[in-house]
């Protein structure tokens, strides 16, 4: 090539870069391409975070949460007044010298009623990265286990590493119950599983500047670290806290039923009344330290789900598994129902495995599958009738039949 090209924008010449894109009356050459795409990425990222600007009002909040998580008013409503909050303190311009502090939030409620449902519908609705982690497998640092650090890994996974975003994203950490101080560890062998990672957790959740490995794993010595400030990072930590509620009770000078008694409304209304009077003396009691609790400054307790509110979640969540299943066989052209008795045998299956709603859909499962393996392959079905007797005996569904067509065959 002979003739020499410059550079629109740097001025420089074909022979002193790569290569330069000619267009009408412009050129631009590789550097300055790169040099473009930079500019316009972090546009877009801080436009991006934008979308938090206006912040949803507390009540907007709560209707999109009301879309996905069923019950649970109290907890949706003091969710939604904390991440308002977080997200107006992180748009906050510093004045005098008064800054909001951060507000994580603990969720306290048995297992399968909507605690990670409520993070997961909360992140999606404010368009932020999010990520899971389970306390369980954390450890501290150099004990075999996931370093606390990679709970920013995945969030970061999560933002594309764009770190600005990361930077502003929702972390779920699951199980925090699960490392509560025992009594019994307070002897000289070192506690690898509780305090040490309630610690690690607690440099997260207070807002610090954290060296991540970008892959995950073990730092060492040689590898390039992301700094990742937690500032302005939400984190929601959930568990069901067995035994917590006699800590309440005792306090408060209330007698519990234990847990093997059966779940009348009468039980669950008293479970949850006790549980909602949770003070942060009695987390300290159950074992998290003083410190961690001071960090999560906003409990919430979520009640266990009753027959009612099971059967609603059945069917009226925007993702609820009934219409789940009805839009499945509405593309095979067959139409779904479920007759409400057997809905009702679901929800009585679902109560005896005291998961919570989780149970709803490993039954329906295993109910459907049968059936949705079979249908593509029977001829002419036009509906399919879901019956008591199909959940509880595996009993034959109701079918219709289209009018045969006559085939025409040549
Ligand atoms: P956990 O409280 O143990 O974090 P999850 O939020 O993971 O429970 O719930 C498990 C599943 O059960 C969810 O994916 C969701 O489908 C269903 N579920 C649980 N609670 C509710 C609820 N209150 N409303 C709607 N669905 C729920």
């Amino acid at each position: 090539m002979d003739r020499q090209y410059i550079c629109s924008f740097c001025g420089r010449s074909s022979e002193e870069v790569e290569a330069i894109v000619t267009g009408p009356g412009v050129n631009i050459c590789n550097e300055c391409v790169k040099y473009a795409e930079e500019i316009i990425r972090s546009d877009m990222s801080r436009h991006s975070l934008k979308l938090a600007q206006p912040v949803p009002t507390p009540q907007e909040i709560n209707g999109e949460l009301d879309k996905y998580v069923i019950g649970q008013e109290m907890a949706k409503k003091s969710i939604s007044v904390a991440v308002y909050n977080h997200y107006k303190r992180i748009g906050q311009e510093v004045k005098n010298d008064l800054e909001l502090s951060k507000s994580n939030i603990l969720l306290i409620g048995p297992t399968g009623t909507g605690k990670t449902l409520m993070a997961q519908s909360l992140a999606r609705f404010l368009q932020v990265p999010f990520a899971i982690a389970d306390a369980t497998t954390l450890t501290e640092a150099g004990y075999v286990g996931e370093d606390v650090e990679n709970v920013l890994v995945r969030l970061l996974q999560s933002a594309d590493y764009r770190l600005e975003r990361a930077e502003k994203g929702i972390v779920y950490v699951d199980e925090i119950d699960k490392i509560a101080r025992k009594e019994e560890s307070s002897s000289i062998t070192r506690d690898v599983s509780g305090e040490g990672v309630q610690q690690g957790l607690l440099k997260l959740l207070e807002g610090s500047i954290v060296s991540v490995p970008p892959k995950g794993g073990r730092k060492h010595p040689e590898q390039s670290l992301i700094n990742v400030n937690t500032k302005d990072i939400l984190f929601i930590c959930g568990g069901s806290f067995e035994g917590l509620e006699k800590i309440v009770a005792h306090r408060v000078g209330k007698k519990v039923m234990g847990f093997g008694a059966k779940i009348t409304e009468n039980r669950l209304d008293s479970l949850a009344r006790i549980l909602s009077q949770v003070e942060p003396d009695d987390l300290l009691r159950f074992g998290l330290i003083p410190e961690l609790i001071g960090r999560l400054p906003i409990v919430s307790t979520l009640d266990e789900l009753d027959e009612k509110t099971l059967m609603r979640i059945l069917i009226e969540p925007k993702n609820a598994l009934v219409k789940q299943y009805k839009l499945l066989f509405e593309m095979d052209h067959v139409e779904l129902e479920f007759d409400q008795k057997a809905l009702k045998a679901v929800v009585r299956e679902a109560q005896k495995k005291k998961t919570g709603a989780r149970a709803l859909r490993s039954i329906m499962e295993n109910v459907m599958l049968d059936i949705m393996y079979r249908i593509p392959s029977m001829e002419n079905v036009k509906s399919c009738y879901i019956t008591e007797s199909v959940i509880t005996r595996g009993a034959e569904p109701r079918y219709t039949y289209q009018k045969k067509v006559q085939a025409s065959r040549a």
